[in-house]
């Protein structure tokens, strides 16, 4: 069985400031399908606007976001198993930071929780530790953490479900004439400098960190999907039924 990531962004998970039940329905739905293929490891954003309703502080200061995360967190957690309940599954929290891959005997502890939970069919649900770390709550929104959760937890995949549905010759909410690019095999230095863009008030990750993890993934042999996280069709038609319609495939294969 294929070891899978799964990584939602806040924007997909968020609307109008609080989390979008409904949407995160739809993605659990489709995480216990994928389920029934792969073993599947979600890497989820959205504490600081689980938490916003809760806790109103001004999330434009960074300790104002990490406790607003901490506030959220639980409710995220709470959220995502209510549904998971729904199709008999169960979630698992893990409290990631980068460090935590800097260290072998961490990174293999945490591996060791994940197989662990994986035979038993438990979701485990990955998060940045954000009391500890700030580097995904500053920039990345989690692009970087799951490419990390999927090169060193043994993925050969990782899904990136996001506010845009692929990756595009330019930026598609600028240019009218983008074009998504359906396949790429490589990242030229170039692409990685584009500049951030991330236009909502909860999203920090814009297509350049996106464009890093799928350097480090193809740079370690590992391929990466991109593909809406409002609409799922996309993702499904790639993931279960092995039709790529629409998002765009990174892989090194078939150069
Ligand atoms: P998420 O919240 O899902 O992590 P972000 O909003 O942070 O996603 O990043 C995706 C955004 O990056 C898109 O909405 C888009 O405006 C922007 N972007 C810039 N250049 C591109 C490009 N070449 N292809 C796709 N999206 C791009």
């Amino acid at each position: 069985m294929k070891r899978v990531v799964v990584k939602v962004g806040t924007h997909v998970l968020s609307e109008n400031n609080r989390l979008c039940k409904e949407r995160i329905l739809n993605l659990v739905e489709f995480l216990v399908a994928l389920m029934q293929k792969h073993e599947v490891i979600l890497v989820s954003s959205g504490a600081v606007a689980a938490g916003h309703s809760l806790l109103k502080l001004d999330k434009n200061l960074l300790h104002n976001r990490q406790a607003i995360a901490a506030v959220g967190q639980p409710q995220l957690m709470a959220t995502y198993n209510k549904k998971l309940e729904k199709f008999g599954k169960n979630g698992a929290q893990l409290l990631l930071t980068a460090d935590d891959f800097d260290s072998r005997k961490r990174c293999y502890h945490a591996k060791c929780t994940i197989d662990t939970l994986l035979q038993n069919g438990i979701l485990p649900i990955i998060n940045e530790n954000d009391a500890t770390a700030t580097e995904e709550l500053v920039f990345g929104d989690n692009d970087q953490l799951s490419s990390r959760v999927a090169y060193y937890f043994g993925a050969d995949m990782l899904v990136l479900l996001s506010d845009i549905d692929g990756y595009y010759d330019k930026d598609p909410h600028q240019y009218e004439d983008a074009k998504m690019r359906k396949v790429v095999h490589a990242i030229e230095p170039s692409e990685l400098e584009v500049e951030k863009a991330a236009h909502y008030a909860f999203a920090t990750g814009g297509i350049a960190t996106k464009l890093k993890a799928a350097h480090f993934l193809l740079e370690h042999r590992k391929s990466m999907f991109i593909a809406s996280g409002f609409d799922l069709s996309d993702v499904k038609s790639f993931m279960l039924e092995g039709v790529h319609k629409g998002g765009t495939l990174f892989t090194c294969e078939n150069r």
